[in-house]
């Protein structure tokens, strides 16, 4: 693996900050970001915007995953964009590749089925790979390996209001497995046999389901059926801070491997998104799961953007919060909180003064 990996040296003469040691002052966490090099420059943008609202305080170190090597340009200018270390790293096959039991012509037939079909991103085969990965391997990456919380980012998103507080500490201290910011429905053409396949893993492992009748199931958050069928709802996964250990578990993997067993990365086009999110509906509990409601977000074209009037003056927000996606009728934002009976000035971290 080391040939897959290095850290940056400090051969880079402009990376002068501060990296204070993690006892008691970080998280053992890091920013996770697969990325292009030709994605250079909108990934320093993306990362400018991090380190001045969070990460200068914190120094958390970034990890940059491709299935390219990355270039010299590109990891001299995101370490130097960087107040925490930099790692760059790459994959072997069985992140980014083909499973043996899939038939690549039958997966060829259905990428040019649906993209005659217009289904977005339905004709492209990287794509595929890249939701695999990050439904089943990023998190086993060598370089995530000593770490217990990740920050999914990407290159081009954007933060919009001051984060005074460290998300990962908030993912400790209140165990929490997963949090999310945005919540949408996926393309029903992308996941024509997505539910049917969870549905049998649930038949074959009812052990890792929460009860749907418990109080803490977020069941009815995915399905408005009792499990029957899925009502699309899922958290946009470009934006994720998470437990790795959950990731990790053997439940989730077994989920993962049945799902990829059935194929349906290539034979359709599942992402990521509703992957996690129905692995989290069904497995954690509603007290596990939090919506990161405070931090400012954009992906393109939409943004989560906090409401809290006090906020603006104060310049802790640069987003309209009238535009905010968790009001939009496309978002499940609203159906989340009517099936955890919250609202969302509960999921303050922090508290307009
Ligand atoms: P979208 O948000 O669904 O439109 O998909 P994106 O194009 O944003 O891709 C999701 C994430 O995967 C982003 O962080 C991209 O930079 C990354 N990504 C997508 N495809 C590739 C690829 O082929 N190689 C690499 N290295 N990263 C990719
Ligand atoms: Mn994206």
């Amino acid at each position: 693996w080391s040939a897959l990996s290095q850290r940056n040296s400090n051969s880079y003469s402009h990376n002068y900050h501060p990296k204070p040691h993690v006892n008691g002052t970080r998280e053992n966490a890091a920013f996770v970001v697969l990325v292009r090099n030709e994605d250079l420059h909108a990934m320093r943008e993306t990362m400018q915007q991090m380190e001045d609202r969070f990460n200068h305080r914190h120094h958390y170190p970034w990890i940059f995953l491709n299935n390219d090597p990355f270039d010299e340009k590109f990891k001299t200018f995101t370490s130097g964009m960087a107040s925490g270390d930099t790692y760059y790293g790459t994959f072997n096959e069985t992140m980014w590749g083909y499973p043996d039991w899939i038939d690549q012509d039958k997966a060829r037939a259905a990428r040019d089925d649906m993209a005659a079909r217009q289904i977005i991103y339905g004709g492209s085969e990287s794509y595929r790979h890249m939701c695999r990965f990050q439904s089943g391997f990023f998190f086993r990456h060598p370089l995530l390996d000593n770490l217990d919380y990740y920050w999914r980012v990407e290159p081009h998103v954007k933060f919009t209001c001051d984060i005074d507080y460290d998300p990962f500490t908030v993912m400790r201290e209140k165990n929490l497995k997963y949090g999310w910011t945005i919540s949408i429905k996926e393309y029903v053409e992308t996941i024509p046999t997505l539910w049917d396949t969870v549905k049998n893993f649930m038949k074959e492992h009812p052990d890792y389901i929460v009860p749907k009748d418990d109080p803490e199931s977020l069941l009815g958050w995915v399905s408005n059926d009792g499990g029957e069928s899925y009502n699309l709802c899922h958290f946009w996964s470009n934006f994720e801070i998470g437990a790795l250990k959950w990731l990790r578990s053997k439940e989730y993997i077994d989920y993962f491997n049945y799902l990829d067993q059935a194929g349906g990365f290539f034979y359709e086009r599942w992402g990521d998104a509703p992957v996690h999110s129905i692995a989290a509906a069904l497995m954690l509990k509603q007290s596990e799961v939090h919506w990161f409601y405070d931090i400012g977000y954009f992906h393109n074209p939409w943004y989560q953007c906090p409401s809290e009037p006090e906020w603006l003056p104060r310049d802790k927000c640069s987003c309209d919060p009238e535009g905010s996606f968790d009001k939009h009728w496309y978002s499940c934002t609203p159906e989340y909180l009517k099936v955890t009976g919250k609202k969302a000035t509960d999921f303050l971290i922090t508290r307009p003064n």
